[in-house]
């Protein structure tokens, strides 16, 4: 089977969007694992969506390098998820931290929850907490897979299966990009997955404490996080520019914008 290097300046897909979509979840990890060389990087919150992709990875002995990235400020039922994860599956999960340099010059200009005072005070929390762990978790890593589901909110209606990620210059893989969270309970349920126990207490969405409530019936999946904020778009950063594989066939070279 044919396998596609990423390289500094083109990237290019392991399978194209059609195929990719006659696959069961767990093909579709063990499919790309196949024909991706270099790391893949699976980033897990532990949330409902993640667990039903990990458990397809650890079932099947995938190596793909799942890891965590701890904010510090997460609730204790995601601690006790994590762990239970590891039980579960006998495995020991990468948890990245904040840089504590950055973290203790964050806290010191805008104090422990700073964050609150601006959208420009919480994206620089985030920034300190979330993006720049990630951007060393993939440092060096050929693809990125996450649990983003398309029907999640408006931000994330035009996720696709397989895109390029400019800024981390991997292909990022979203393998749930399709299902509902109907049909991610349910087999989270049929395989008796570990899940966040706050999911049964209206948490749809879980991220870090502070910054996260449970929602009223009615309201969008998303809408308890930053609830204080009047955007719309309300991400952490994690998920930036993309430019979607839609048109790519599996194996065409897809030049990275510079930016
Ligand atoms: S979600 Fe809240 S606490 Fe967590 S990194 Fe972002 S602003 Fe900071």
């Amino acid at each position: 089977m044919a396998a596609y290097l990423a390289t500094t300046d083109e990237l290019a897909l392991p399978l194209g969007e059609a195929e990719f979509a006659r696959l069961d979840l767990p093909n579709r990890l063990a499919v790309l694992r196949a024909r991706t060389s270099g790391r893949i990087v699976f980033t897990t919150s532990f949330g409902i969506e993640d667990q039903a992709v990990g458990h397809a990875i650890f079932t099947q002995g995938l190596p793909i390098d799942v890891v965590t990235l701890d904010t510090g400020r997460l609730f204790p039922q995601t601690y006790d998820v994590w762990a239970e994860t590891e039980r579960r599956y006998g495995a020991t999960i990468r948890a990245l931290y904040p840089d504590h340099r950055r973290l203790e010059t964050l806290i010191a200009e805008q104090g422990i929850d700073g964050f609150r005072n601006s959208v420009a005070a919480r994206q620089a929390c985030c920034g300190v907490r979330k993006v720049e762990p990630l951007r060393r978790a993939l440092a060096g890593a050929a693809a990125w897979i996450t649990g983003l589901r398309a029907d999640q909110s408006h931000a994330r209606a035009q996720t696709h299966f397989l895109a390029i990620d400019s800024v981390h210059r991997v292909i990022k893989v979203s393998p749930l990009a399709d299902w509902s969270r109907e049909r991610v309970a349910a087999y989270v349920k049929a395989e008796s997955i570990p899940y966040n126990v706050l999911h049964d207490q209206g948490f749809l969405s879980i991220g870090c404490a502070p910054c996260t409530r449970a929602v009223k019936p009615g309201e969008p999946e998303r809408a308890g996080r930053w609830w204080w904020e009047r955007e719309e778009k309300k991400e952490c950063g994690l998920h930036g520019r993309l430019a979607p594989s839609v048109a790519s066939p599996a194996g065409a070279p897809i030049p990275l914008r510079k930016d």
